[in-house]
């Protein structure tokens, strides 16, 4: 019997499993004194307003530490545990208190690996995170503004739209593109890939006649999606490079043509703007005129290169980007915003909307704003219509904040900055007698130590120790790559904190080192 399984009933016990099973036959006053209790043992959740002050002023403590300590703070930190020190604080039935709680996130999570808020972060594609986003975070996270339909959150939509239309037209598209803003490039890049997939109506029967044209330096995201998107079996076909590891449109044309004679059928070409090895742009506009001609869904990676939109230099070298189908620009790269925010966008919404518009039941109340209605009459498209997410961060503030709080001139002369400064290397390091790539297109030089007489793995080894001890030493931090099997040294200048003096500083450590190769 009941009684027997659960022991009986008092306020000590408090077995709320005995009130829900002896509901029926339940007194009322037990039942709300039980409620009443609950809601007393909750109440932490929502602390008062002196206790808010107590815990915002520990976590603006914290983050003013940081800040006013970033230009002596390392670019990358290397500590005995990584972080482990974490794992001594389990989760459990009892809070800690907000000092104890940040005490440990600094020593335990900030510190240790990589800072990409750092000016010394020249390695992979840093950004750097603009103070005024952390704000505009904030006040999302506070406020918890429902951003996925138009119905429940029509300012935050609105908001996401503005941007989209801002940064559509950055791109050059016409007034029918639409996008989303999705947690980065790779998110991004699965939801052009998906929408590409179901614009030219392949389906499984045509997965394995399908072609998709890229070259060596194309983002191994675009490989990830095709998988994920279950277009695993379709042909990639290599596109050769230049000198300038830029996709060689006339090598693309004779690939196409070369599958078509074979019965396949071309369906998508992935240019990069902007490659994450060496910065390299391919000419997006003899490209686009291969794909208009062939039908090809011309989808343009701008992950890393987008924004240098805002820069006339940055239009003049992706001219063309304006005749794809879709492309992708991480504003949490060059648009120096913190982590988690990568834009699509589409040439034609509707072909968005297609791949990405479904529904339940219980949102029918929202249904008369879905992108049906506002196809019909100029208006606002949910983004749970054009992305895989429903619920989703209200990503939108902290791209607006900062851009309508400086406009865009401070971003554009920052990225302007970057270009100076990735030429101003490539001409230096060359002078302490490094082997150079080939000059930026964007904010990336690659360099390599190879003095002559030495094998290619002695090489290779050689500049594995520099990037080793560089990491090590950690006031800036360099990544490698692998160009034609060689390994090769990067120098991203993309941080927004990144200027003159973290480049001289790299330089000189850079000297060093090879002064101890030599000694
Ligand atoms: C960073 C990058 C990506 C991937 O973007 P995430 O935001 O890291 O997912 C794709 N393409 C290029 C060219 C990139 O630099």
């Amino acid at each position: 019997m009941v009684q027997e399984e659960y022991p009986k009933w008092t306020w000590e016990t408090g077995r709320l499993s005995y009130i829900l099973l002896r509901m029926e036959t339940l007194e009322r006053d037990i039942l709300l004194d039980q409620i009443r209790e609950l809601e007393e043992a909750a109440r932490p959740l929502e602390p008062g307003a002196d206790h808010r002050e107590l815990l915002r002023d520990a976590v603006i403590g914290s983050s003013e530490r940081f800040l006013r300590g970033i230009d002596t703070l390392k670019a990358f930190e290397e500590t005995a545990g990584r972080g482990i020190g974490l794992l001594d604080l389990p989760i459990s039935e009892r809070g800690v208190q907000i000092e104890a709680a940040v005490d440990l996130l600094e020593r335990e999570v900030i510190r240790p690996g990589a800072n990409p808020a750092s000016a010394g972060h020249l390695a992979y594609i840093p950004g750097g995170a603009i103070y005024h986003s952390a704000l505009g975070d904030y006040l999302a996270a506070v406020t918890n503004k429902y951003p996925a339909i138009f119905f429940n959150g029509p300012g935050p939509v609105r908001m996401e739209n503005l941007l989209i239309r801002w940064v559509a037209g950055l791109v050059g598209y016409p007034a029918t593109a639409g996008g989303n803003i999705a947690s980065g490039g790779s998110i991004a890049t699965l939801t052009a890939i998906t929408t590409a997939r179901d614009a030219h109506g392949l389906k499984g029967a045509d997965y394995a006649s399908a072609v998709v044209y890229l070259t060596s330096q194309a983002h191994h995201c675009v490989e990830k999606a095709l998988h994920i998107a279950g277009l695993g079996e379709v042909q990639v076909r290599r596109i050769p490079i230049d000198e300038r590891f830029r996709m060689i449109p006339e090598a693309l044309e004779a690939a196409i043509a070369a599958d078509r004679a074979q019965g396949l059928k071309p369906w998508l070409i992935a240019a990069t703007a902007g490659t994450t090895d060496t910065g390299a742009v391919d000419p997006l506009d003899a490209i686009a005129t291969i794909a208009e001609r062939e039908r090809c869904w011309l989808h343009v990676d701008a992950a890393y290169g987008g924004f240098f939109l805002l820069t006339e230099h940055g239009r003049s070298l992706l001219k063309g980007i304006e005749r794809s189908d879709s492309a992708v620009l991480d504003p949490h790269k060059s648009l120096f915003l913190p982590w988690g925010s990568g834009i699509v966008l589409v040439r034609d919404a509707t072909r968005l909307a297609a791949t990405h518009g479904a529904s339940g039941h219980y949102l029918q109340d929202t249904l008369q704003d879905t992108l049906r209605d506002t196809l019909r009459e100029p208006g606002e498209i949910s983004p749970a219509d054009v992305s895989p997410e429903l619920t989703k961060p209200f990503r939108a503030l902290r791209m607006w904040l900062p851009l309508v709080l400086l406009g865009t001139k401070p971003f554009q002369a920052a990225l302007d900055e970057k270009l100076l400064l990735a030429r101003y290397f490539h001409r230096e390091v060359q002078g302490l007698g490094f082997e150079v790539g080939p000059p930026p297109d964007l904010s990336i030089a690659t360099f390599r130590w190879a003095p002559p007489g030495v094998s290619r793995e002695r090489a290779n080894r050689l500049n594995q120790e520099i990037v080793d001890a560089l990491r090590r030493d950690g006031r800036i931090f360099l990544s490698s790559t692998l160009l034609d099997g060689r390994f090769t040294l990067r120098m991203a200048a993309l941080a927004f904190r990144t200027h003159r003096r973290t480049i001289d500083l790299a330089l000189r450590l850079l000297r060093e080192q090879v002064a101890n190769l030599a000694g």
